[in-house]
């Protein structure tokens, strides 16, 4: 049989973590597509390290009618094409309590790992916030929190992009 060596992943959320967030929204157009210069070096360490990058993402403002389904996902692929990310799980669900997606709930982490038989105890969780923290615990995963706040709910704390970076070359091994 042949073994999965691919069987980690480095779980990304999207807005804050690889592109900035615009007046605290996410960008609802291509030309507010504003990418951190380390999610594409991220990427590619993940890949490197044979982690794969996957995306798990609320997108919850078409559900809710502030910008069209088709707009949502073009500015998704735009992103996703550019950082070279094959898999993204977006939650479009507007709001809490009607999906088992929406984070925090861990919906899509394990439907990332039974495409891709993950071993989740092995994967990371990044987020900038703390829905994205407390979905990867429930999912099993390590989890890293980007914020100038820290939280006692993950188990890593970084206050930038670049110490980001420095931590997730030290913790994919
Ligand atoms: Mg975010
Ligand atoms: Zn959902």
């Amino acid at each position: 049989m042949k073994k999965n060596i691919n069987n980690k992943a480095l779980f990304l959320d999207r807005d804050g973590v690889l592109n900035h967030l615009i007046n605290k929204r996410p960008p609802w157009l291509l030309k507010e597509i504003k990418i951190y210069q380390e999610a594409f070096k991220l990427v590619k360490l993940a890949k490197r390290r044979f982690y794969l990058p996957i995306v798990i993402s609320n997108q919850p403002d078409a559900g809710r009618g502030t910008i069209s389904y088709e707009k949502l996902h073009l500015v998704n692929k735009k992103i996703m094409n550019e950082l070279q990310i094959e898999q993204f799980f977006l939650c479009t669900h507007p709001y809490d309590g009607e999906c088992d997606c929406r984070k925090p709930l861990p919906g899509n982490f394990f439907k990332a790992q039974k495409i891709n038989n993950l071993d989740l105890k092995k994967s990371i969780m990044v987020g900038d916030r703390d829905k994205d923290i407390i979905a990867g615990n429930r999912a099993g995963c390590k989890t890293i929190k980007i914020s100038e706040k820290n939280s006692e709910l993950a188990d890593f704390n970084v206050d930038n992009h670049q110490n980001l970076l420095k931590l997730l070359d030290k913790l994919l091994i």
